[in-house]
């Protein structure tokens, strides 16, 4: 079991595009079961990007289980997913995001979803989704293209929330996992 430090939404890795993956080696794979072992390591993680664990690969990896969607063990690995169909009907809801501790507010999303990836064995996979998981898969694919939740909220609720970002930023929100701050350094 290896657990890897989640990055800080304020560092540069989350700002930035991940790189599509032409292989899916054992390297990938390691990355993965690490992925899996960090998100479970963490009560509330129910899904994970590449770049949150400072890896700048398109892969996320998810647990519908731990949202209590689902009574199974229900873990996906999707590998340069790309959403092909977005509903014109939209649904509000609260999210949360391990690199922003302690912060959740109201995204406004479309309501149901077509994504195509490849698993973990490489086979094309075109998945339907609505719900609680379609709202995940799309939190997770925002990552993959530099892009957190707190930029899709209204630029109101952003301002009400300045203190607390600068708190975030700077470390100060305690979290209890490893956390890398934007400078790079651990958050003690
Ligand atoms: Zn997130």
């Amino acid at each position: 079991m290896a657990v890897i430090p989640i990055y800080n939404c304020f560092h540069p890795v989350l700002q930035q595009k991940t790189e599509e993956i032409k292989n899916i080696d054992g390297r990938l794979k390691k990355l993965v079961d690490n992925m899996y072992d960090t998100m479970r390591n963490i009560d509330t993680g129910v899904g994970l990007a590449g770049n949150q664990v400072g890896a700048n690969k398109s892969v996320i990896v998810m647990d519908l289980s731990v949202a209590g969607e689902v009574d199974e063990d229900r873990s996906i690995t999707m590998i340069n997913p790309a959403i092909e169909h977005f509903s014109d009907e939209t649904i509000e809801d609260l999210e949360g995001c391990l690199s922003v501790p302690e912060y959740f507010e109201k995204v406004i999303r479309p309501a149901e979803i077509q994504v195509r990836y490849l698993d973990i064995d490489g086979n094309q996979q075109i998945e339907q989704a609505d719900g609680f998981f379609a709202r995940l898969i799309q939190h997770e694919v925002d990552h993959l293209n530099g892009i957190i939740f707190i930029d899709r909220i209204a630029s109101l609720k952003k301002a009400l929330a300045k203190s607390k970002f600068k708190r975030i930023l700077k470390g100060k929100v305690p979290v209890d996992y490893p956390m890398i701050l934007p400078d790079g350094t651990l958050q003690k």
